[in-house]
């Protein structure tokens, strides 16, 4: 028997990096997991790989119909879900000069809203059921003002306010709602400024593992009792700010 043994879990962004992480870690706590994100190749190796009845939907979380769409497809899969790990997250950096208006509404998209839809529908859902665990994922840039990271970082700001309000509007319904911030974890999310040729943020300091930022998830979503551990920042030992 272990911690999440005959959970369910919905993990976005899980065919790379900290979604990756998160979905090996809750299998490997017993849960049976849907992975979610747009490269079905990728999510079917996964599935296969941690086995126990893993299941795949490729989808675009930029689409308004998404979350109706993984809400769906999660209950006809898994029957019920327990926990909602909303992960997938796209980073584009730039400073003022030079910031690309057309990266703007897909960063809105993935970052804020499809999170926001997807929260909304499984907590009611969970809600209805008295239990659950949704956990958004933030980062450390929601609490620094850093060049190039105007837009990112203000919309992990907007998204720690809703994740918070989400947890107060739940209070006593038995549904848990935590957000967890990491910092600078090495992944693919940093290619894009490396293809734009500057430094990714993991090359500056010896950076984390998504392994680390997937531990911090897992122990969120073991709590019982009266305790919710709501929020969780997860700093590379080398980050000094
Ligand atoms: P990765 O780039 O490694 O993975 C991003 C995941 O999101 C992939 O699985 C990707 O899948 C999925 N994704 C991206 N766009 C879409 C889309 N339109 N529809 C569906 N899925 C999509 O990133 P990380 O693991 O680093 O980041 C995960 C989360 O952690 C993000 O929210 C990020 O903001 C946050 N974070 C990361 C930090 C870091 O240093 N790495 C620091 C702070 C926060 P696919 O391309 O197959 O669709």
């Amino acid at each position: 028997m272990t911690s999440l043994s005959g959970k369910t879990a919905v993990v976005t962004g899980a065919s790379a990096g900290i979604g990756e992480a998160t979905a090996r870690a809750l299998a490997g706590a017993g849960a049976r997991v849907m992975l979610i994100a747009r490269r079905l190749d990728r999510l079917e190796a996964l599935a296969e790989d941690i086995g126990a009845g893993a299941c795949c939907l490729a989808i675009d979380l930029a689409s308004v119909d998404a979350a109706l769409t993984m809400l769906d497809a999660a209950t006809a899969q898994l029957g019920q879900v327990d926990i909602l790990v909303n992960n997938a997250g796209i980073l584009r950096t730039s400073h003022v000069d030079s910031f690309d208006l057309a990266e703007l509404e897909p960063m809105i998209a993935i970052n804020y809203s499809a999170v926001v839809r997807s929260s909304i529908l499984f907590a009611r859902a969970m809600k209805q059921r008295g239990s659950g665990q949704i956990v958004n994922i933030s980062s450390i840039g929601a609490s620094l003002s850093a060049s190039g990271a105007g837009v990112y970082g203000s919309l992990k700001v907007a998204l720690d306010r809703f994740t918070d309000v989400l947890r107060i509007e739940l209070a006593g319904s038995g549904v848990r709602v935590g957000q967890v911030a990491p910092g600078t974890t090495s992944t693919e999310i940093f290619e894009d400024m490396k293809a734009r040729g500057q430094p990714g943020w993991d090359e500056y300091i010896p950076a984390m593992v998504p392994q680390d930022i997937a531990r911090a998830i897992l122990f969120m979503c073991e709590q019982t009792g009266n305790a919710n551990a709501a929020r969780m920042h997860i700093y590379a030992t080398s980050e000094a700010f």
